[in-house]
């Protein structure tokens, strides 16, 4: 069997034996896989140290047929993420980046252009970005897009009307993934109210068509609470529980 390359950033290590791991990867070329790395834990190994949670590699791997696990042949490290140490901040939201991989991509679904957005967002917060969260809430804009859950902004989501051109707050469900009409409102439970400036915000993440380092990302303090409220809610609700890592983010 051939082997396979690819970058890759590791999103979970799990200690199998006293010698091994099982590693979650989310790979540029393959989506997200798991393998078993022999040996990765002995001091002398194909792995170096690089199978660190956050940690950019260059992975070589065997391809199993499911259910057998995939397994982990070589890592070489490309970048560790090492903003953690000076500033919480910045290490949770990298956090988030990897929960949100880990529970909203399918295995192995090839998405490059995901791995590409979560590796420059990854390096975009470990070079001390000055922003951390509008630069995680960019992230997980460009991520729910991908993914094909991104957020309906621009009109009701039950009913398809066009939301008022002077409107200053608009009723965001979560549930129904979008903005909802003053009509399609009433009896909804959980619906977040949310600032002009934060649905232009947010609106502005979806249409741009520029990588996350060369965006505007300024949002006032009181428009990145409502961002974050808003992206916490609606997560949760694809997921069905509440994300633990939340609790970390400002
Ligand atoms: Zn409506």
């Amino acid at each position: 069997m051939a082997a396979e390359k690819t970058l890759a950033i590791v999103l979970r290590v799990i200690e199998f034996s006293e010698t091994s791991c099982v590693v979650t990867l989310y790979t540029r070329e393959f989506g997200k896989i798991t393998g078993l790395a022999k040996g990765a834990r002995r001091k002398k190994s194909p792995f170096e140290s690089a199978l660190d949670v956050l940690a950019l590699v260059r992975l070589v791997f065997l391809r199993k047929t499911p259910p057998a696990m995939d397994l982990l042949t070589e890592a070489k490290l490309e970048r560790r993420f090492r903003a953690g140490a000076a500033d919480l901040g910045r290490l949770y939201a990298a956090y988030y980046v990897i929960e949100l991989l880990l529970v909203l991509t399918e295995g192995g679904e090839s998405q490059p252009e995901l791995y590409d957005l979560a590796e420059e967002t990854i390096c975009l917060l470990d070079d001390g970005g000055t922003n951390p969260s509008a630069i995680l809430a960019a992230f997980e804009l460009g991520l729910l897009q991908i993914l094909g859950h991104q957020p309906m902004l621009t009109a009701c989501v039950d009913c398809g009307r066009q939301v008022p051109e002077q409107a200053t707050r608009f009723s965001f469900c979560s549930v129904s993934g979008g903005i909802v009409c003053t009509r399609c409102r009433s009896g909804k439970t959980g619906v977040l109210s949310l600032s002009r400036e934060a649905r232009d915000w947010m609106l502005g993440q979806l249409e741009s068509e520029h990588a996350p380092a060369h965006r505007v990302l300024e949002l006032s303090p009181r428009g990145r609470v409502e961002v974050r409220q808003v992206l916490n809610h609606f997560e949760n609700s694809l997921v069905g529980y509440r994300l633990p890592v939340q609790e970390f983010l400002s």
